[in-house]
């Protein structure tokens, strides 16, 4: 069991909702990262809250 909530949240991802850029839907997303089902726009995976679970680093 996560012995801090701040370790917790690294363990889930956490949902977030935008308006689409291009069309305005309000998306949802996760950790900063979105994809319009309506239009097909998405963000840079850059403007996410932390980088992809492939380049994460780990602690100890
Ligand atoms: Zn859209």
């Amino acid at each position: 069991m996560p012995s801090s909530p701040e370790e917790a949240a690294t363990e889930h991802p956490e949902i977030t909702y935008i308006g689409c850029a291009r069309c305005g839907t309000l998306i949802a997303g996760l950790d900063g990262r979105y994809a319009c089902s309506g239009c097909g726009w998405v963000n840079e995976w850059t403007e996410g809250h932390r980088p992809l679970p492939e380049a994460r680093h780990r602690r100890g």
